[in-house]
């Protein structure tokens, strides 16, 4: 494919806060890269919105990488017992980003902690820790095996997006995901809707339905064989917006829906 065919994809990285470097896993680069798509990488800093607006300009579809928590002042709430690390800087760039993101309809897809920015960003709350806040004994989702090991199973929402990408993989209505969390989606933000959940109840996918593709996953794909499917629906979402074939914008009606600017 010539290069100017390329969709491009903004990657969201770790940012500097706490630590004097940038940080990304590179299976999220490997794994964009054989889907088809050319990866970028954001590097979180002060919440300018031109400079979010710059960023994404240029690109034709967004990642939201995994990494630390989110600091609960941001769904207004007070950190409780059992929080771990906080960067506010990328909490603030990254829920600018998936807004503005969506308001210009461009495919995103959040993961694991992405999924979370994604259900903030749109007015949604988490737990801030499994172990504490969860009333009944939840499932283990701090794997104690490698990260491209599969852990536990998700129950899949018939006719979603989700279910469509994995029908082969789906049996009996669950799928196998890895799990690598201890916050998790409280609280879905309006408009959203769950398309996965564990047995103990815990959101593991949502997914904005009337939208060609903006999906979150409280997993990590990008470190599973079996859910390459997931980028090329990016990619390939992120391929039509380029060449004009799909026109993503909400209608003004949505947009008011999800508290984005109309017009
Ligand atoms: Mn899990």
């Amino acid at each position: 494919m010539p290069a100017n065919h390329l969709p491009v994809i903004l990657v969201t990285a770790n940012d500097a806060s706490q630590e004097p470097v940038f940080a990304l896993n590179n299976a999220y680069m490997n794994t964009l890269w054989q889907a088809g798509g050319a990866p970028l990488v954001a590097c979180p800093g002060l919440p300018a919105v031109p400079m979010i607006e710059a960023m994404l300009e240029r690109v034709d579809g967004v990642v939201l990488s995994g990494g630390s928590d989110i600091h609960p002042r941001f769904f207004d709430e007070e950190p409780l017992e059992g929080i771990g690390k906080v960067s506010p800087i990328r909490d603030t760039f990254e829920i600018e980003l998936a807004r503005l993101a969506l308001a210009r309809g461009l495919p995103l897809l959040g993961i694991c902690r992405g999924a979370q920015v994604l259900n903030v960003a749109f007015g949604g709350n988490l737990h801030h820790d499994l172990a504490v806040q969860h009333r009944t004994p939840p499932l283990c989702h701090r794997q104690t095996a490698a990260r491209k090991h599969e852990w536990h199973r998700v129950k899949v929402e018939p006719g979603s997006r989700l279910a469509d990408l994995f029908a082969h993989e789906i049996r009996d209505g669950c799928l196998w995901v890895n799990s690598i969390h201890h916050q998790a989606i409280d609280r879905v933000a309006p408009g959203w809707m769950v398309t996965a959940t564990a047995a103990d109840g815990i959101i593991e996918a949502i997914e904005q339905p009337g939208y060609p593709f903006a999906l979150g996953v409280q997993s990590h794909p990008e470190e599973l064989a079996a859910h390459r499917p997931l980028f090329h629906a990016l990619v390939k979402a992120a391929s039509d917006r380029k060449a004009g074939v799909v026109d993503q914008r909400f209608s003004p009606s949505q947009r008011r829906r999800l508290r984005l600017p109309v017009g």
